[in-house]
């Protein structure tokens, strides 16, 4: 994740409330017959190079950079 502003570009009322969705891969078999699972390995994290941001106002899901494009279009100016 980028250390600069986010704006959520759906609801444009959020600055600061927002979730890291990640995605996780996780190895498991399967009977063949059944389809019941037989074993399952521990979830690995997968690393993304531009991770998807959730607003947590609107629910917007979104790449990282549209967050941090829309917050360079209209930056918040620092109240007094
Ligand atoms: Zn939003």
């Amino acid at each position: 994740m980028e250390d600069k502003p986010y704006y959520c570009p759906n609801c444009r009322s959020n600055r600061v409330k927002f979730s890291l969705i990640s995605r996780t891969s996780q190895s498991f078999d399967k009977d063949a017959v059944t389809g019941s699972i037989l074993e399952t390995d521990e979830p690995v994290a997968m690393q993304a190079a531009e991770p998807d941001i959730e607003c947590r106002v609107c629910g917007f899901v979104g790449n990282e950079q549209r967050f941090v494009r829309q917050a360079e279009r209209e930056p918040r100016t620092p109240t007094l």
